[in-house]
């Protein structure tokens, strides 16, 4: 039996694909290092999961509103406004089961068919097939490495045309770790400020995870506050990726079609993961910092390893816990039994020959790079990397 179109429209991502591949090996017992997820090996802070045990004594196993409880959207509006300085009301937070059904919610109430969205590149893997499913065309603008993997004003105005709808990014960025700064996010803005018509979607779900001191948002811009979509979640920044717990913070119109297709999709998320969220948002950061010293340390580790092996290029990441090292200096190489052709292939090798687990670059728009999440002991990591220098090492 035939399925729908949609399908061919749609890929499973790479970094589950290979997740998935380095866990099937670990059962046939090889040992393999995966460093292909994109979640944080901390456990939750416990007091966040003292306030989920105590939502269970309390009775809180309930349908919630779709758009999640109202104690929950006010501790996001006193986040947005302790952290970042931005005011929103309620009606304008939509809570959902993670960062990635709230892009899902935002671009299925914005994107029809041709309407063209916009995503800078290296971008997360998601951003395009979710645009596509919303029957989007996707347009990708590319971030250089020269430029630090972000893009400039001109080449953003550069992309946009009249049939524009949606512009996508992250900051700090998944893959690369790319952190705009407020100049480089007010050239983007002066831009955006020429074409009314375009929503903008920043997704900030590494906001804490950033070496730079700050975190931007481009939601400083108040001219852009009607088109202007704030995603986060607390997956990254306190550990919770099981949990399932999104928010957007978005124009009036735009929250009420979300909760709208919500409400038909999935309703409003877990719970008790609601009452946890509460602690999370209001309590002291104190753990969230802990981890990001932790991944800066790492981060500082990976790259001075990375930056000792033959043919490999680094930009210092700023935020987020990922590498993306330029790895294009081995292709053509073999190791006289495979070939590696592209980013692919030498994924493909350092997992079956390194016994590490890495994702291309290509799922990330960017073929010449493959990216490690550091997300893993420092231990781990150096393991991994003396792997990798010996499986590099017998390509010739
Ligand atoms: N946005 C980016 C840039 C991410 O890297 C991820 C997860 O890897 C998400 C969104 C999704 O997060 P969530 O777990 O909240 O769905």
């Amino acid at each position: 039996m035939e399925l729908a179109e949609r399908l061919t429209r749609v890929s499973e991502p790479q970094t589950i694909k290979m997740s998935k591949l380095s866990r099937e090996l670990r059962a046939k017992g090889i040992d393999v290092i995966d460093l292909s997820i994109g979640e944080p090996d901390f456990d939750t802070p416990s007091h966040i999961r003292e306030a989920a045990k105590k939502a269970i004594d309390e009775g809180y196993t309930h349908y919630t509103p779709v758009s999640g409880y109202t104690e929950l959207r006010e501790a996001i509006i006193y986040k947005l406004k302790r952290d970042n300085g931005l005011s929103f009301t309620m009606d304008q937070v939509v809570v959902s089961t993670g960062a990635k059904q709230s892009i899902a919610n935002t671009m299925l109430s914005i994107i029809d068919e041709g309407d063209e969205v916009i995503i800078p590149t290296p971008y997360w893997v998601s951003y395009a097939d979710i645009a596509r499913l919303a029957r989007g065309t996707v347009k990708f603008v590319r971030g250089a490495a020269e430029n630090g993997y972000k893009i400039s004003p001109a080449q953003l105005e550069g992309a946009l045309t009249e049939k524009s709808r949606l512009f996508i990014f992250s900051s700090p960025c998944n893959p690369t770790g790319a952190v705009y700064s407020g100049k480089e996010l007010q050239g983007l803005a002066a831009v955006f400020e020429k074409h009314p018509r375009v929503f903008i979607i920043s997704d900030e779900i590494y906001e804490y995870i950033n070496y730079t001191g700050r975190h931007e948002s481009i939601g400083q811009f108040d001219f852009l506050k009607d088109r202007l979509i704030i995603v986060n979640g607390l997956s990254k920044g306190f550990a919770m990726t099981g949990w399932r717990l999104g928010y957007i913070a978005a124009p009036l119109s735009v929250a009420r079609a979300c909760d709208k297709i919500q409400s038909q999709f999935t309703s409003g998320t877990c719970s008790i993961t609601q009452r946890a969220g509460i602690t999370a948002l209001r309590g002291e950061l104190g753990p969230t910092e802990a981890m990001t010293t932790e991944f800066r340390r790492r981060r500082d580790f990976m790259v001075s390893a990375l930056k000792a092996i033959p043919g490999i290029q680094i930009i210092e990441p700023q935020g987020a816990f990922y590498v993306f090292p330029q790895i294009s200096a081995y292709f053509g190489k073999t190791d006289g039994q495979t070939l590696i052709g592209d980013a692919e292939d030498l994924c493909m090798y350092l997992l079956h020959k390194g016994r590490i687990s890495t994702v291309s670059g290509s799922a990330f728009g960017e073929p010449s790079c493959i990216r490690f999440s550091y997300a893993a002991s420092i231990e781990k990591l150096q393991e991994a990397m003396s792997r990798m220098s010996q499986a590099l090492g017998e390509l010739h």
